[in-house]
């Protein structure tokens, strides 16, 4: 029976109580009453339970499609402004012990090539990413406890953290490895990652086991609970994400928003963040092996019912993603994007060539980080390299009761501000210049308080002076 207090992944992701939810989901979804009352309630801002979520999601006519589109560019506003934050990912070792079906680098693939970048190697491809303007990373690596053991990634972290090139600097790495015990998350959280990454893949325990026939990630239960250890182990910010392909959507989309109700009433804190890739095109996958795909309709409907559902967690869309699926998702409350992505060890001091291919997966948006600044700022939206957050202190409830008040716009849209001027100062070309001065003038004219405004002119005149790293 669903109990989202229990510490039992089958209690806290229910399977009869998602599938309860998708039946009467489509029942209700036939009463406009009921429907309405729903988009009445999400319009509040406070969110939305799984069941009543599910009926959004079941309400596929054009009229309620519309609504949620409406309603969750309108709540992105109210909690996050037109902020968007860009990050890359680093894939430190493609070495795993999994045999994860929908992954390249799953154990038998004997014809990917096997990598594992050195200290020295980490230091070349940090550098090429803070040459680009980079300030945020997700590290990535497989699960393997002999190649890239927790010393490994901690010691990879702090290498990171301690590269300084011209004036770039990477300040916040999330860090996205395998699930494990709550003694290496307190690790972890000491060599000061910022969120704990760990998509589910699906909800599905049957399909879960067929999907992950062997190794450690075979443990359904291991893996679904890991969120609960990491919060044990003092990482306040965890970020879910189900790999929509895998099982039925439906019922997936139902089953990630238990986990975040799950973690909100366990441990007082939803989800920092959610992820929502779906399966891609890689090194011997094909996404049509998959039964359960979605089209970039559905997929769009998802991202707007995920921000009205939980409107105060951040949602992001990686390059796996078009730029056209991106840019329609952009409107519907998606708050994070990855630019300039390599999904392969060791890709940004030298791209790999074509024959190679050690991806882990195909991206569809290849553009520059600068194209993406460009294109970002074309359609209003602030590009920010902020990561002042993690680094004020303000992460777990912290975070979440300054984002549920709305208060937290005070900081990311002044902040957006700051770390863009750096960005144009010390990576943009000539146009992305232009227009992010333009665009930096005009939103600061919206920043409501007089007394930040005041702040934030004198120090983005410090920044074209010369100085970096301010932030509210
Ligand atoms: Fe390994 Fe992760 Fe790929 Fe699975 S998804 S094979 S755990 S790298
Ligand atoms: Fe993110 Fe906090 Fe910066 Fe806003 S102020 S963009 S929530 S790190």
């Amino acid at each position: 029976m669903y109990d989202p207090a229990s510490r039992r992944a089958a209690d806290f992701i229910d399977r009869q109580e998602a599938a309860v939810s998708v039946a009467e989901a489509d029942r209700l979804a036939r009463d406009r009453a009921a429907v309405a009352a729903i988009l009445d309630k999400a319009a509040e801002g406070k969110g939305l339970s799984h069941r009543e979520a599910s009926v959004l999601m079941a309400a596929d006519d054009p009229e309620t499609t519309e609504a949620m589109f409406d309603l969750a560019a309108r709540i992105k506003q109210r909690f996050y402004g037109n902020r968007i934050v860009l990050f890359a990912p680093l894939y430190l070792s493609n070495y795993c012990i999994n045999g994860c079906v929908y992954c390249p680098y799953h154990r038998t693939n004997s014809h990917m090539p096997r990598k594992k970048l050195t200290q020295e190697e980490i230091v070349r491809e940090v550098t090429a990413l803070q040459d680009m303007g980079h300030k945020r990373l997700a590290v990535e690596a497989g699960e393997h406890p002999k190649e890239n053991p927790l010393d490994y990634i901690i010691e990879s972290i702090r290498t990171i953290y301690g590269i300084h090139h011209r004036n770039g600097a990477i300040r916040r790495v999330n860090v996205n490895i395998a699930a494990t015990t709550v003694e290496d998350y307190r690790r972890l959280r000491a060599a000061e990652i910022g969120t704990y990454i760990l998509f589910q893949e699906t909800y599905d325990p049957a399909a879960y086991a067929l999907l992950h026939p062997t190794g450690p990630k075979h443990d359904y239960a291991w893996h679904t609970e890991a969120m609960d250890r990491a919060m044990e182990g003092g990482i306040d910010d965890v970020g879910l994400g189900v790999l929509f392909g895998l099982g039925s959507w439906r019922e997936e989309f139902a089953s990630l928003l238990m986990h975040a109700e799950h973690l909100e009433a366990v441990h007082g804190v939803g989800p920092h963040t959610i992820s929502v890739p779906r399966v891609r095109r890689a090194d011997g996958i094909d996404p049509g092996d998959f039964a359960h795909g979605i089209d970039d309709a559905t997929f769009a409907r998802i991202c707007a019912c995920i921000r009205l559902a939980v409107p105060y967690t951040g949602m992001i869309i990686s390059t796996r993603e078009s730029r056209a699926v991106r840019e329609q998702v952009l409107g519907l409350g998606v708050s994070q994007i990855s630019g300039a992505s390599r999904t392969s060890v060791g890709g940004y001091a030298t791209p790999e060539a074509e024959e190679e291919n050690s991806r882990q997966f195909d991206v569809s948006d290849d553009r520059t980080l600068d194209e993406v600044v460009h294109w970002l700022m074309g359609m209003g939206h602030i590009p920010s390299f902020c990561t002042a957050c993690y680094r004020e202190g303000r992460t777990g409830d912290r975070f979440m009761s300054l984002c549920k008040s709305g208060q937290i716009q005070n900081c990311c849209h002044p902040n957006a501000l700051l770390t863009l001027k750096e960005y144009l100062e010390d990576y943009a070309s000539p146009a992305t210049r232009e227009r992010g001065e333009v665009l930096i003038r005009k939103e600061l004219a919206h920043v409501e308080s007089p007394h930040v405004r005041a702040i934030a002119e004198k120090r983005l005149a410090e920044i074209a002076g010369g100085r970096r790293d301010f932030r509210f």
